[in-house]
């Protein structure tokens, strides 16, 4: 039996997030998701997915879909990475803007990249459908763009404009100051953009509702199995050998949906050298006041800001969740969390008071240009990853693409697709790197610029 060459992180159960709150609750009345055991036995697949988060599961139920032969192996718990921790804002755009896109890449691009962001929200909606996820609470309310100067409201109205006017799309509106302020219930914002085809969901359920919905579909999941080593087969037909510490998988094709979590095991870290991982962190409050609930976040939206340290926030659970990256931390960390705290209550004064009762982080994937990506690193492997903090509905829509390609299908993947692995230029730099440019974007939002 190998030993795992397991990296620390692994080693941590998920964090004690309010999800995991909030689904211990919901288990105490329903039975708890039940997947898989690890891995004890040589087992043999036509396709093997490495990773049970958005991207891996969606990629399984796309391959089951087609009735192809297909296993699932995670070195954690279902839910275990991001997709169980993150903030639960459903978005239908890219890091970067559809204006942006059509600047560096032309008209076509962003009508095509336009198509695919909203198309990862209609995923979301058709697993909820398919898989009745009730329990992942999705509500298509919407999410607020909020700007914190009078610079940042004129580039997101002339954002919404030219979405409107070249690609005839009418789901953004600008709404005045005084409408955000009634909305939010903070008079910190000088007006904002409503993207109307958004929303939120708990995250954690919704992962979990995926991992119950193909296990009743007959696709194992086996939890707690690290892959470890990652081999080419010898001989016959192009095959992966993948090795856990329970047993031997052979596939003919592997998809590596372990995103900012790849370098768990060496069998997988050359796919986080693709990403620059930034940690992102959340707080929640107690249950607010009846009076504050009454008054702040009406519409049940997720509402982002407009800062470069861009911080977002919801209700739930009758909480003010609050979040932001903090590229200064490591996952694990208790730093970061008191700068939230104060940023939380410079946009929400009266929440001064109230205590903190959860908190948790996480690593987001972001990539050089600022776009995911999914191609084939080689004839028997595919990849999906680097979603920079807005994969719910794009893991989600990417999952299944990458079970396409996998099967030799040639899906629209616009500016996503990517031939071959381009790790990031001077990855060995990255964690230096990230600080000195969060620490210029801090001071940018600081002097308002
Ligand atoms: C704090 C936080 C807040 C966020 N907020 C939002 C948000 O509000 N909206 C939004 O759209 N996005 C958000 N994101 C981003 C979003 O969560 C991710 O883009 C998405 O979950 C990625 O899903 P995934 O399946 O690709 O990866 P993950 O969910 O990270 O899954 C990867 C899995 O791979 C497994 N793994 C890794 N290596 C191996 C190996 N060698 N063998 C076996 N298993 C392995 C890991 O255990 C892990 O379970 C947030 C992320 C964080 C961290």
């Amino acid at each position: 039996m190998l030993a795992p060459a397991l990296h620390n992180d692994s080693q941590r159960p998920q964090p004690d997030s309010l999800w995991r709150a909030m689904a211990a609750r919901v288990a105490q009345r329903q039975p708890p998701v039940s997947t898989g055991a690890p891995l004890a036995r040589d087992l043999a697949v036509d396709v093997a997915v490495i990773g049970a988060g958005y991207s891996g599961l969606s990629a399984a139920y796309a391959l089951q879909k087609r009735g192809v032969d297909c296993a699932v192996f995670d070195a954690n718990p279902v839910g275990w990475g991001a997709s169980g921790r993150n903030g639960g804002v459903v978005s239908s755009k890219f890091r970067l803007s559809f204006p942006q896109i059509d600047k560096l890449h032309g008209l076509d691009a962003a009508k095509r990249m336009h198509r695919l962001a909203h198309d990862g929200v209609r995923v979301v909606e058709s697993f909820i459908d398919e898989f009745k996820l009730e329990r992942a609470h999705f509500e298509h309310t919407g999410s607020l763009r909020c700007a914190h100067t009078e610079r940042a409201f004129a580039a997101i109205c002339a954002e919404a404009d030219w979405v409107r006017t070249q690609l005839g799309d009418t789901s953004m509106t600008v709404q005045p100051r005084e409408e955000v302020r009634r909305e939010t219930g903070s008079s910190e914002f000088v007006g904002g953009v409503l993207s109307a085809d958004a929303g939120t969901i708990l995250p954690l359920e919704y992962v979990y509702g995926l991992a119950r919905g193909l296990t009743e579909r007959g696709v194992p999941i086996y939890e707690a199995t690290p892959v470890v080593e990652m081999t080419r087969s010898q001989g016959g037909p192009a095959g992966v050998v993948l090795r856990t510490p329970g047993g031997t998988v052979r596939a003919r094709q592997v998809i590596v949906a372990t995103n900012a979590y790849s370098d768990l095991t060496s069998a997988t870290a050359a796919y986080q050298r693709e990403l620059v991982p930034f940690r992102s962190a959340m707080i929640a409050t107690e249950r607010l006041p009846a009076e504050l609930d009454d008054r702040l976040m009406t519409q049940r939206r997720s509402y982002t800001e407009t800062r470069r340290m861009m911080k977002w926030f919801r209700k739930v659970d009758g909480r003010m969740l609050f979040g932001g990256r903090d590229a200064f931390g490591k996952e694990g960390q208790a730093t970061g969390f008191d700068a939230l705290q104060r940023a939380m209550v410079a946009l929400f004064p009266d929440l001064a008071d109230l205590r903190i009762e959860y908190q948790w982080s996480g690593y987001v994937g972001m990539t050089f240009n600022a776009l995911p990506h999914a191609g084939r690193s080689d004839d028997a492997t595919t990849f999906c990853l680097g979603y920079n903090g807005a994969g719910v509905a794009m893991a989600s829509l990417l999952g299944q693409h990458a079970a396409a390609l996998a099967l030799g299908e040639t899906p629209e993947l616009a500016l996503l697709g990517q031939q071959g692995l381009r790790p990031v230029p001077f990855h060995s730099l990255r964690a230096p790197g990230v600080r000195v440019v969060a620490a210029w974007y801090q001071f940018l939002d600081a002097v308002g610029a």
